[in-house]
């Protein structure tokens, strides 16, 4: 089963190049080029590993491509709902904001009631008392 190690050598200097392998798998190569290719991986086991070894690395290339958009969809996904919970998971916040709107609320109401009083200190003052005096 084992090759002759001086065998080896001989046969791997007509070895495939790595661009003839990569050619080979992106069916590159025109049908003399190809047959070739095949024949010499039909008689070399050095070549047919590392022809599989580099289709290896095609897939895998292309599993990383669509890990990567996956994880990248993934991301995106984890990223929305992570916006949709932190509606959810953080009523303090909301609480937070609803106290927030309040005090603005409560501010706004309080200048709004302050300008009157001081609008009625300004220019009624009169008038008040004869209201007061109207209405008992
Ligand atoms: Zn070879």
């Amino acid at each position: 089963m084992k090759m002759n190690h001086s065998d080896d050598i001989l046969k791997h200097t007509n070895c495939l190049t790595q661009n003839q392998m990569q050619d080979y798998l992106k069916n590159n190569l025109n049908r003399t080029e190809v047959r070739k290719v095949e024949m010499h991986l039909a008689s070399c086991d050095f070549c047919t590993e590392a022809l599989d070894g580099l289709s290896d690395i095609d897939s895998e290339k292309q599993l990383s491509a669509t890990m990567k958009q996956m994880r990248k969809h993934l991301h995106y996904q984890v990223r929305q709902s992570a916006v949709q919970k932190s509606k959810r998971r953080h009523p303090l916040l909301w609480v937070i904001i609803s106290i927030i709107i309040v005090l603005i609320i409560l501010l706004l109401a309080f200048l709004v009631v302050n300008r009157s009083i001081k609008d009625n200190q300004d220019n009624a003052t009169i008038p008040k008392q004869e209201q007061a005096f109207n209405i008992t």
